[in-house]
């Protein structure tokens, strides 16, 4: 069996559904949220960077034309052809009136070669409302919802300061089901205090679920975060390349051999990655991870459902 296919990756995805080389612009739609304006807390997520975990984001002063023609022109001197997907990355990109969202992502869908738009969201700013008219729009463009979950452990729910339980996100995918919108799970590898076992079992949990994709996110303590202050008060065991490497291929071999894994590492920024820096050599981490595969012998789903 070759590395192409030993896990279902976003490329090959992409490629299938749209013929094309995809090329995801990240789109800065204006928007906060409730972990951070005060409704539910104000420190937000305790990884979350100041520009709400949407680090590659166009410049929110601009309008979705203007912030799509820039990210464009700096996108095509790396890939001259392919399609877009506009992607709304940035704080919690349906945490406003659904007018806005209306707006904002009408506007989005009417972008030149965008064939889709993905938006990352909390599964509790997701009323019915929006589920409709995200539906109606699904029709006219692909559309999939990125819920941020990172962990099913109670503890970790708290010591993230998540501010959701786990049901909230239960409810949220069963009723994006039930109007066919595509989701993606956001996990986070790595989390303080959590082991092998614990990781695995958040990905056995998400697995249960009507799912289409899943992004494994390596912990990255970015600089002034509430986890860099805590790492730097009470310093906490962070992941190394080995021991990544070998849970990734853990994560891998249990999801549904469906699942698209649209992110198998993490694009830490130089600048402002505390630990762990040796993700910053993305080429090392993923030769890695395929390199574990093929001694293992393993796949995605070879041991999905076994335990
Ligand atoms: S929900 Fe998202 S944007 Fe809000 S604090 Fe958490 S990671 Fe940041």
């Amino acid at each position: 069996m070759n590395n192409k296919i030993r896990y279902n990756n976003a490329n090959r995805f992409f490629r299938e559904k749209f013929g094309d080389k995809i090329i995801k612009v990240a789109l800065d739609g204006g928007f906060t949220c409730p972990n951070r304006d005060g409704t539910l807390s104000y420190g937000g997520c305790i990884f979350c960077s100041e520009k709400g975990s949407g680090d590659f984001a166009g410049d929110r002063s601009l309008d979705i034309e203007n912030q799509f023609e820039i990210s464009k022109k700096k996108m095509n001197e790396k890939w001259k052809n392919g399609k877009y997907i506009a992607y709304f990355q940035a704080f919690t990109n349906t945490y406003a009136p659904l007018d806005y969202l209306k707006e904002i992502f009408t506007k989005a869908s009417n972008l030149p070669d965008v064939v889709g738009i993905f938006i990352a969201t909390r599964p509790d700013c997701i009323t019915e409302d929006i589920a409709k008219f995200l539906s109606k729009l699904n029709e006219k463009i692909y559309v999939c919802i990125e819920l941020g979950f990172q962990t099913s452990k109670k503890e970790s729910i708290q010591l993230i300061n998540r501010c959701y339980e786990n049901e909230v996100f239960e409810n949220c995918v069963k009723m994006l089901n039930k109007y066919n919108i595509d989701i993606i799970v956001h996990t986070i590898l790595g989390l303080p205090y959590e082991d092998k076992k614990d990781m695995l079992n958040t990905i056995k949990y998400v697995s249960k679920f009507n799912i289409s994709g899943i992004k494994l996110q390596l912990l990255h303590i970015i600089k002034d975060t509430s986890l860099h202050k805590l790492y730097v008060k009470k310093p906490f065991k962070t992941l190394t390349l080995e021991e990544y490497i070998d849970i990734v291929v853990s994560c891998i071999e249990i999801l549904p051999p469906n699942i698209v894994i649209h992110r198998i590492t993490g694009d830490g920024d130089k600048a402002t990655l505390v630990e762990p820096k040796w993700s910053l050599n993305k080429k090392v981490v993923l030769n890695g991870i395929n390199k574990e595969l093929n001694t293992r012998n393993t796949f995605q789903g070879r041991l999905f459902g076994l335990f």
